[in-house]
C-alpha cells in the first residue's frame, strides 16, 4: 500500500506508536546521530544525507550482552532479556540491507541465535530513503541503492511537505492505517526522486572480476601497500553495519558469560592459545577485512558483504579509504580461468 504522510503529522504519529512499541530513531548526541529510544517530549526527525555513526546492527547485536548466568557450583541458566515490540524508524536502506546480510550468519537452518531471532521478529523497520547522496557512500557500486527495499517493512520518500510511505508488510500497513492513500501521480513523482537519487550516486570502483583479483593476489605486496598506514584501531569494523566479530568471555565476578563486539583488525582476535597467530600483522588483518566482504561473503551467500554505507571511509583516523583500496586492486594482475 502507498500512503501520504504529512511531515507535520509525524511527531504525533511517532508518539502514538509509543503506546504499543519501543520506537528508535536517529537523534543527536554530541556531534553525531545515534539510534535512541523516542522520549515522551518528542524529537525532530533528522533527514540529512548521512547515516548514524553507530549502525542499527547494535539494536540486534548489542555491543555487550549476557548470554548465560552461572553459579559457583556448576549451575547455570540462559540469560533472559526483555525485548519489547519495536519500530526502528528512519534507518537508511544500506543499514537495513546490512541487517539482512547478518541474518545469513545469525539465522542459519542448523543454528540460529535466539536473541537475534527474537529481536528480528519483534522489530518493524521503517526506512527513510536517501533522496540526496551522502558523502562517501557507494551503495549502487555494490549492487544496492539509496532506495533499496530489501528487508524493510516500509520505506519513506521525501517529497517536500510530505512523505510517500510504501508498505511491504501487514505490520507496517497497520502502523500507517488511517492515512490517505497516495495517488498514481504522487507515486510517479516518488519514483522520479528515487531514480534521480540512484543516478546521482558515483561509481566508486568496478566490481567485475574484483573477487578473482583479490583471490589470485592473496600473496601480493598490494596488501603491504594498502595496510601501511593502518593503526589497527578497529574503528572501520566496529562501525561497519555488516561486521559481526564477537568474543565470549566469562565475567567470573559477575558470574555471567558475556558476548562483546570484537574486531578482526585487533591482533588478539586471531591469537591462538599456543601463541601462534595466523594473522600476525596488519597486512594479514587488512587482507582479511577486505576479503571477507569482497570474496568470502560471495562464496558463502553470493552477496557482497559491504553495503557501501561509507562509515569506514568517514571515520578511519588515518584516512584509509576502502574505495581507493579496491580501485588499486582492480589494477592487480589477473588470469581468466577457463572451466575444463
Ligand atoms: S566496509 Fe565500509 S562501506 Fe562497506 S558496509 Fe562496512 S563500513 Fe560500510
Ligand atoms: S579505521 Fe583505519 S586505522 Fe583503524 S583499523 Fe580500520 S583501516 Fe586501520
Amino acid at each position: 500500500m502507498n500512503f501520504i504522510l504529512e511531515k507535520q503529522a509525524l511527531p504525533d504519529l511517532l508518539q502514538t506508536w509509543r503506546a504499543n512499541f519501543d520506537v528508535y530513531l536517529p537523534q543527536n548526541l554530541e556531534r553525531f546521530t545515534h539510534f535512541m529510544p523516542l522520549a515522551a517530549e518528542g524529537v525532530t526527525v533528522i533527514n540529512e544525507p548521512h547515516n548514524t555513526r553507530i549502525p542499527p546492527k547494535a539494536l540486534f547485536l548489542p555491543m555487550t550482552e549476557t548470554l548465560v548466568k552461572f553459579t559457583r557450583f556448576g549451575g547455570y541458566e540462559n540469560a533472559k532479556h526483555e525485548i519489547e515490540p519495536r519500530i526502528v524508524f528512519a534507518l537508511r536502506p544500506c543499514d537495513a540491507q546490512a541487517v539482512q546480510l547478518l541474518d545469513t550468519s545469525f539465522l542459519q537452518v542448523k543454528y540460529s541465535d535466539p536473541f537475534w531471532l527474537e529481536r528480528r521478529e519483534k522489530t518493524i523497520t521503517v526506512a527513510l530513503g536517501c533522496h540526496e547522496p551522502c558523502d562517501n557512500g557507494f551503495c549502487t557500486t555494490v549492487g544496492y541503492g539509496p532506495f533499496n527495499k530489501a528487508d524493510l517493512d516500509a520505506m519513506l520518500t521525501d517529497l517536500g511537505d510530505f512523505y510517500l510511505v510504501e508498505t511491504f508488510s501487514e505490520a507496517a500497513e497497520t502502523c500507517f492505517n488511517g492515512f490517505a492513500n497516495a495517488s498514481e501521480t504522487i507515486c510517479v513523482q516518488a519514483l522520479e526522486v528515487q531514480q534521480r537519487a540512484h543516478d546521482q550516486m558515483p561509481v566508486a570502483f568496478e566490481t567485475e572480476n574484483l573477487k578473482e583479483k583479490l583471490e589470485q593476489n592473496f600473496s601480493s605486496n598490494y596488501w603491504d601497500k594498502v595496510s601501511l598506514s593502518c593503526l589497527g584501531c578497529g574503528v572501520c569494523t566496529f562501525l561497519c553495519p555488516t561486521c559481526f566479530c564477537f568474543d565470549i568471555v566469562d565475567e567470573t565476578q559477575r558470574r555471567e558469560r558475556v558476548r562483546n563486539w570484537d574486531s578482526c583488525m585487533f591482533r588478539t582476535y586471531s591469537l591462538e592459545a599456543s601463541g601462534h597467530n595466523p594473522r600476525p600483522s596488519r597486512v594479514e588483518r587488512t587482507r582479511q577485512r577486505l576479503s571477507h566482504k569482497y570474496v568470502y561473503w560471495l562464496d558463502q551467500v553470493n552477496q557482497i558483504g559491504c553495503t557501501g554505507c561509507g562509515r569506514c571511509v568517514r571515520y578511519c583516523p588515518v584516512g584509509l579509504d576502502i574505495r581507493s583500496m579496491l580501485r588499486q586492486a582492480q589494477s592487480l594482475p589477473f588470469e581468466v580461468s577457463h572451466a575444463s
